[in-house]
């Protein structure tokens, strides 16, 4: 995305799904960053939760467009999602704040030795909201 501010059209889930996502939205709002995220009915950008089959990631964001008007679609794929057997609700949210970093610029894997909510194999029990290293990789990119 282009900027630190951006609507995505509204999305209506049950409440196991809807619950974890509406957080997600609402954990990097309340970050220290110019990060605010909305719904609205006119966004292009979308989120999507279901079922993707044959296919093994839990998550994936996809840009559209170019700057700035870039906007993009983030699948949940609810099937590999709910192989998660404990913390279910920890991990939907971990995943949507994690492909929402995408829509922030953030990238795949940072090195470094910080816990980023970016890093693959972190562990979701203990982190599913944006942390120091992800906050400050934010603030570096739009401040
Ligand atoms: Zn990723």
């Amino acid at each position: 995305m282009a900027l630190p501010a951006f609507s995505v059209k509204p999305y209506d889930y049950n409440s196991l799904w809807q619950v974890p996502m509406d957080r997600a939205l609402s954990a990097w709002n309340v970050t220290p960053t110019p990060v605010w995220i909305t719904k609205s009915s006119s966004a292009k950008s979308i989120i999507v939760a279901q079922q993707y089959p044959g296919k093994t990631w839990f998550g994936l964001y996809t840009p559209h467009g170019s700057k700035p008007d870039r906007y993009f679609d983030i699948k949940l794929n609810s099937l590999e999602i709910s192989k998660a057997t404990t913390n279910f609700d920890k991990f939907v949210q971990y995943n949507l704040v994690h492909e929402l970093g995408h829509a922030l610029s953030l990238i795949d894997n940072p090195v470094t030795s910080q816990v980023s909510i970016m890093k693959y194999g972190v562990d979701f029990n203990l982190y599913y909201v944006p942390q120091q290293y992800d906050i400050n990789d934010v603030n570096n990119y739009y401040n």
